[in-house]
């Protein structure tokens, strides 16, 4: 029998399925025997540390229970360390959700939302799901930020501007004075959102969270952040929100699902706040291994973008999803980039020393 049919809404014509990259799995048998690195999602592959380890043990003894829809304890936390008002803290379920709810609280038909590019894929696709238009400020010719288009496009009335600092894929940045200048640029009609998902990996004099511009900041501004990178977290799926909004965090409160973050995730994410120092080494000692790499590509003769991710952005000279193949065929799983003029860029993640060994080798045979 033929399924029936039943068409989707026609914004959802133009929206491809989300690239999640390879798991283990699924190049098991393509690795000849090598144990696999995954460099392909951006993940912290040190681990959580044990009072997270004991905090999911005791939270998932209750599972009948659910969880604090507000997630209170954690959600007041997040304001003490970040300076932000208790009320105008959302929790989500990864930051993808907390995108998601978003544009289904703010976005009308037709309202022009404003991402750098090239971009993270789903600052567009929930755009697009709901029938707004995206404008891309793209890169210059020597591959940074097109300050000038972003602070243009920022300034007229836009309903969204939404970008992640440090982007991704490409690893780039807002320096301070950068920030300020966007901050000062904003339209006052229109809702800045800064995605900080790598903020852990980026300290240093130049550059600036904007959770330290938050409480002066008199345009409606929202900060999300996530346990997936640095707290290493990406399996439990938990990230936040803060604004100096009401309005903002009202909106998205109503349409976000009220049990939205699991106990174990509330519980792992409260734990990762208060037990900071193994994260950070990790943190420490994924920054030196960028450098590493960093260093060796070049040699290789290939263009690296400066990133403060956990990632590198590599030009690798010829499409990137040749290079990528091959190296599965040495147990490496990267992420070759798809987006118009970075077919020849993929994005690796900065992973265990020995994992960034057999990718810096791979891609040594393979090129
Ligand atoms: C990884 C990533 C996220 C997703 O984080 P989750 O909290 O795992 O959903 C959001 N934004 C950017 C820019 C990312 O790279």
């Amino acid at each position: 029998m033929t399924p029936p049919r039943f068409p989707a809404r026609p914004e959802l014509a133009s929206l491809k399925p989300y690239n999640s990259g390879l798991t283990v799995t699924d190049v098991a048998s393509r690795a000849k025997g090598h144990p696999i690195a995954k460099l392909a999602s951006n993940e912290n592959p040190h681990g959580p540390n044990a009072a997270i380890q004991a905090a999911m043990r005791d939270a998932i003894a209750r599972p009948f229970v659910y969880p604090d829809p507000s997630a209170r304890a954690l959600a007041d936390t997040i304001a003490l360390l970040t300076g932000a008002d208790k009320d105008r803290v959302i929790l989500g379920d990864g930051s993808e959700d907390l995108l998601n709810v978003l544009a289904r609280a703010v976005l009308n038909p037709g309202d022009e939302v404003v991402t750098l590019f090239p971009s993270f894929p789903l600052h567009e696709d929930y755009a697009i799901m709901m029938g707004a238009k995206v404008t891309r400020i793209g890169l210059t010719p020597s591959y940074q930020i097109d300050m000038d288009a972003l602070l243009d496009a920022a300034a007229r009335p836009v309903r969204l501007t939404l970008l992640a600092n440090p982007m991704n894929p490409a690893g780039l940045w807002l320096g301070p004075e950068e920030l300020d200048a966007l901050l000062a640029a904003q339209n006052p009609g229109s809702l800045l959102c800064l995605d900080e998902a790598y903020v852990e990996y980026a300290a240093g004099p130049d550059y600036a969270s904007a959770t330290e511009r938050l409480a002066k900041h008199d345009k409606p501004l929202l900060i999300l952040r996530t346990f997936s990178k640095a707290y290493g977290l990406a399996g439990l799926r938990i990230g936040y929100g803060i604004s100096n909004s009401d309005d903002v965090i009202d909106a998205m409160n109503l349409v976000r699902t009220p049990f939205n973050t699991n106990a174990v995730a509330q519980a792992a994410a409260l734990a990762a706040l208060t037990h900071t120092e193994e994260m950070a080494q990790a943190v420490s000692h994924t920054l030196r291994e960028r450098a590493r790499m960093a260093e060796r590509l070049t040699a290789l003769g290939l263009r690296v973008l400066p990133s403060k991710g956990n990632f590198l952005f590599v030009d690798c000279g010829q499409t990137s999803c040749d290079v990528a193949d091959r190296l599965i065929g040495f147990g490496v799983i990267v992420k070759p980039w798809k987006q118009e003029g970075f077919e020849s860029f993929l994005r690796v993640s900065v992973g265990l020393d020995w994992e960034n060994d057999q990718f810096l080798e791979a891609m040594a045979r393979v090129l």
